[in-house]
């Protein structure tokens, strides 16, 4: 393997014309096989590394377009010799390869910002600690509904580099995780929406805050006064920051309560918003999505939807059809005038405080899991307003007995879904929620917070 000229990035000898480039992808999964193909079709000489056992699914695709891989071994010199590398975001930068790479210059980068040198399609972008997935959604359903020929992609469903290879979109609405964000460079968005922050993945970023809502602020890299930057002007972490990581493109803040600055706020059950090229109001008792936190995300989506002129009845429509997403406070059966409600997404302390907060029946709790650090303190008036019992479903639930014992008449521990549901049916009285929004990760018990739903709600439906 001689003779592949370097990036362009300043050091190369050979023009970058007369040779073919080497790009190494780091990861098989749906961002790596797609990249490959992408790669493959505009010319690249291509060389996919796991370091698991690639899925079947990806190997067929590797294969099939004959695209050379290595699985269940990274080979440094097969690596080591790449003009440029997108490394899979699930992959520290700590690693001892990453790091050689980075010592030889080589190019590290993300296959959004690889995907993103392919295409002259208007990007959306959307990152944020809580709401990515339910935002970017409701984005692209407005956008699909109004009839544009956009795609949906970053984190969710098919890989963006993969549509990028296949199909001609005009937009993109994309989520994208701080992992993915900290590989971009020259990538831009035309509108970015950032829905909060709140310490997470911290271990990722040395610990620091800071370091961690640098890598959000990513999202409005490269913009100009042409773009736009949305953000939640009542997070208090993206206030703090702001000045300091603002772009330099127009800044539309959306509150709850209107201020000065405010593009879009709530009012009397109406959702106002502002864009500099529009105005019109939400009527919040005919959207699908109930609680705070959808009031933000649909002020978010109603911003970008405002500033893409999306007629106001069809966003209005669109905000009314829209189904809420599989395990965010996701209603699954009314059993005995009890309604049990899947929240298995809520990973974290902040997302089950507003899982709690929207609730406006007296609610059996069920939480616990994985603690990634948590600070329970926040929750505890929510709880003590609104939770009857709390049934524990993770292995080890001390911190939870600790921080609520004095708040809740019962705290119960078990060992699995069923026998959470079973518990939980058996506490339960007429016109009383069941809510899984467990505030921890999964991997306790469950594969994963899809697992952990799931199996709630076999467990329902077998009630
Ligand atoms: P993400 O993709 O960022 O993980 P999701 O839209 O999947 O976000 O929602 C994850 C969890 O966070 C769900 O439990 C949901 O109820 C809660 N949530 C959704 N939007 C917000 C928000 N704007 N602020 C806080 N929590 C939210």
């Amino acid at each position: 393997m001689v003779g592949y000229s370097a990036s362009g990035i300043g050091h190369n000898s050979i023009t970058k014309t007369t040779l073919t480039k080497r790009l190494v992808i780091l990861g098989a999964g749906e961002s790596g096989t797609g990249t490959a193909i992408l790669a493959k079709k505009q010319g690249w000489e291509v060389f996919v590394s796991d370091k698991s056992a690639i899925a079947k699914k990806y190997l067929d695709i590797l294969t099939e377009n004959g695209i050379d891989f290595e699985q269940e071994i990274h080979t440094p010199q097969y690596i080591l010799n790449a003009d440029e590398i997108v490394k899979s975001p699930g992959i520290p930068d700590k690693v001892e390869f990453i790091q050689q790479a980075k010592s030889k210059g080589i190019p590290i980068i993300s296959e959004i910002e690889f995907a993103g040198r392919y295409t002259n399609a208007t990007i959306i972008s959307i990152s944020g600690t809580n709401g990515k997935t339910t935002t970017t959604s409701l984005i692209y359903h407005v956008l699909k509904q109004a009839g544009f020929n956009v795609g949906l992609g970053g984190n969710i469903g098919k890989s963006f580099a993969w549509q990028v290879a296949t199909e001609n979109f005009d937009y993109y609405v994309l989520e994208l995780s701080s992992f993915q964000l900290d590989g971009n460079y020259q990538f831009k968005s035309h509108i970015s929406v950032l829905t909060n922050i709140t310490p997470d993945h911290l271990d990722r970023y040395d610990y620091k805050l800071e370091n961690y809502v640098a890598s959000k602020f990513r999202l409005g890299l490269n913009q100009t006064q042409s773009d736009y930057f949305i953000y939640c002007s009542d997070d208090p972490i993206t206030v703090q920051y702001l000045s300091d990581f603002a772009p330099n493109s127009q800044m539309l803040g959306f509150s709850y309560n209107k201020t000065p600055n405010s593009c879009a706020w709530t009012e009397n059950g109406t959702i106002h918003i502002h864009t500099p090229k529009n105005k019109y109001t939400i009527n919040m008792q005919e959207i699908t999505l109930r609680g705070i936190h959808n009031a933000y995300n649909t002020m978010a989506a109603g911003i970008v939807s405002g500033l893409l002129d999306v007629r106001k009845e069809s966003i209005r429509e669109s905000l009314m059809s829209f189904e809420n997403i599989e395990h965010r406070l996701e209603h699954v059966a009314k059993t005995n005038n009890v309604e049990y409600i899947n929240d298995s997404k809520a990973t974290n302390v902040n997302s089950a405080w507003y899982a709690l907060e929207s609730m406006e029946k007296p609610v059996i709790w069920i939480a616990g899991g994985v603690d990634k650090g948590n600070n329970y303190e926040e929750l505890r008036p929510l709880v003590r307003d609104k939770v009857k019992f709390i049934i524990c479903l993770g292995l080890d639930n001390r911190k939870i007995h600790q921080a609520f014992q004095s708040d809740v008449d019962m705290i119960i521990n078990t060992m699995s879904a069923k026998e959470a549901v079973h518990v939980a049916s058996r506490l339960a009285t007429g016109g009383e929620v069941v809510l899984l929004s467990p505030a921890c990760a999964s991997f306790d018990l469950f594969d994963s917070y899809e697992d952990r739903g799931r199996q709630f709600k076999d467990a329902v439906k077998n009630l």
